[in-house]
This record gives C-alpha cells, sequence and structure tokens, in this order.
C-alpha cells in the first residue's frame, strides 16, 4: 500500500486558492492514506479543506469553498 498519493490528473479540476489565488493539490493524508485533502500550495497560506473519504468528495468542497469566495 501506498503511504503517500499525489493524484495529479484531479488537479486540472482544481479552483485557484480562494484565500490567495495559488494553485491547489490534492492528496492524501500521509498518516491515513485512505482519506483525502486538497491544500493550497502555499506553505504561509495554509487553506485546506477537511479531509475526506473521496477523493472526489474533497475536490468538490474545494471548489465549493472557491466559489463562495469568489
Ligand atoms: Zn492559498
Amino acid at each position: 500500500m501506498k503511504k503517500y498519493t499525489t493524484v495529479s490528473v484531479s488537479t486540472t479540476e482544481l479552483l485557484p486558492c480562494p484565500f490567495c489565488g495559488s494553485r491547489a493539490t490534492l492528496s492524501s493524508l500521509p498518516m491515513s492514506p485512505s482519506w483525502w485533502r486538497v491544500r493550497c500550495d502555499s506553505y504561509h497560506c495554509g487553506g485546506s479543506t477537511w479531509a475526506m473519504g473521496e477523493a472526489e468528495e474533497a475536490v468538490n468542497a474545494w471548489n465549493r469553498r472557491a466559489n463562495e469566495q469568489g
């Protein structure tokens, strides 16, 4: 089992960070590979979704938040 996975395909569906406009990345939690979240690529921003059971849920949550801020 992989301990850490980044899904590059789904990043094309991610909207920019609603807080700072940086790119965001979908990844599984290092400690819990079955959980997913989207995080802002900016270390100083720290924007992220809650951990979700499905990668698609995390993407949807991120994009929904981005739209709310927009
Ligand atoms: Zn950000």
